[in-house]
């Protein structure tokens, strides 16, 4: 069925197309604005319009389940036959939900034989969150348009709605377009998807009790616990993928999105905690690379909150009569063609500061170099904070290694930042006197 909006959607791109012989039209710049600008939303939820928008089939699947299970375990006592299978059953109805409904059917991840699929679309409908067809046609949608107004749980929209909120109300706008066509031609999802409401309510409800009831003679106990609270908990689980799973934890792959890893949301998702990873599937080379670029980035960010020599060319060119008069006034030593003002450190040189004072207004490259010890590389990242001019005629040759501090020869830059002579497929970290 098409409703207005999809209808205004295709006069605007039959429109679009049927000027191409006269005029032709470029591709839209970015697919996902086009359709925000040239589609209207719904208008926006007030108390007015809001009894005439709430989905009630949601809602009441969502709230009267925990409503009906907390006035149920008031009245029927969990024996501990029904709380084991009670946990079992939550597991079965989460992996219908993990391992069909995500896996399988959404993103076709693996095959698997006939039985397993009906027992999957079982247990799937045992959770409650719709058909095959209706869940995967989302959750296609939500990969492919994540983060915008077209991804149906937008985790930009706030951690409730994408919780439950989206399911609530009638949705703004259609989520953005995803093929199910393929999932058209299974049997099983046809046929889990026409006789949904009758395989949700009798593997929600009337499995767990009758398992239990045939099992232990707990008929009640396995339609309230197995049944109503284990539908609370295994949708809460589902719902944090779209929620906890976009909020918490970290992004080693890419950031470019909300999804995120973390262990907790493993825990409570069934196994859906590796959700930064689940939002990229590529060759091992690319995954590789964007933890590259994930780590790169963390790096830069530590080495930009640490301070750093001048650089040479803020430096000032002194002659060597400057030196020497300068260093009259203050303790100036030259080491590798620069001049450093040991003033701060003189007295807490570990060597002892006569070594120093020995070497005012003098060239100490070769006592500090090994000459008289062989400093640590943090001494020669310290030397270099202490640079105040280079000597004229003595300028450092910038492929000494005695002229880069251990910490400056390997940095990482920006694209923009490297030079120009670097090619298209360089990395971002570039080295500039080792190797
Ligand atoms: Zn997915
Ligand atoms: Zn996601």
């Amino acid at each position: 069925m098409l409703d207005v909006q999809e209808i205004k959607l295709k006069a605007a791109i039959f429109k679009k197309f049927s000027s191409y012989k006269q005029e032709p039209v470029p591709e839209p710049e970015n697919y996902v604005d086009y359709i925000l600008k040239t589609t209207k939303p719904l208008p926006p939820i007030t108390w007015s319009n809001l009894l005439n928008e709430i989905q009630w089939i949601s809602v009441v699947l969502i709230f009267v389940p925990p409503i009906v299970g907390i006035i149920g375990a008031r009245h029927v006592s969990l024996r501990w036959e029904t709380f084991v299978w009670s946990v079992m059953y939550y597991l079965c109805t989460g992996i219908g939900i993990t391992a069909g409904y995500h896996r399988l059917w959404a993103h076709r991840s693996y095959n698997a034989p006939l039985p397993t699929q009906i027992i999957l679309a079982c247990f799937g409908a045992g959770a409650a969150q719709g058909s095959i067809k209706w869940w995967s046609r989302g959750h296609r949608a939500h990969h492919r348009y994540t983060d915008t107004d077209l991804d149906p749980y937008n985790a930009h929209k706030g951690f409730w709605y994408s919780h439950i909120g989206w399911m609530l109300v009638r949705p703004r706008r259609r989520p953005g377009v995803a093929d199910v066509s393929d999932l058209g031609r299974s049997a099983v999802v046809r046929w889990q998807h026409e006789w949904y409401l009758g395989v949700m309510l009798g593997m929600a409800f009337g499995f767990p009790a009758l398992v239990a009831g045939v099992g232990w003679g707990d008929v009640w106990g396995g339609f309230v616990y197995a049944g109503v609270l284990r539908l609370v908990f295994v949708h809460h689980s589902t719902f944090c993928v779209n929620s906890l799973a976009h909020w918490l934890g970290e992004t080693p792959y890419d950031d470019k999105h909300t999804p995120k890893d973390h262990m907790i949301t493993a825990f409570v998702t069934c196994g859906e905690g590796y959700h930064n990873f689940h939002h990229q599937t590529f060759p091992d080379n690319e995954i590789r690379k964007g933890v590259l670029s994930m780590q790169l980035k963390k790096l830069k960010e530590t080495q930009d909150s640490l301070a750093w020599p001048s650089d040479s060319n803020d430096l000032p060119i002194v002659t060597w009569e400057t030196f020497q008069n300068q260093s009259r006034k203050r303790p100036l030593v030259l080491i590798a063609g620069f001049i450093h003002d040991m003033s701060k450190f003189v007295e807490d040189h570990p060597g002892g500061a006569h070594l120093i004072k020995k070497f005012i207004g003098k060239d100490a490259t070769t006592a500090f170099f090994g000459g008289v010890y062989d400093h640590s590389n943090a001494a020669h990242n310290l030397l270099a904070m202490k640079r105040v001019g280079i000597l004229n005629g003595g300028h450092p040759h910038a492929l000494d290694d005695k002229t880069v501090p251990p910490a400056s020869r390997l940095k990482i830059a920006k694209y923009a930042e490297l030079n120009s002579t670097a090619s298209y497929g360089s990395t971002t970290a570039c080295s500039d006197s080792e190797d």
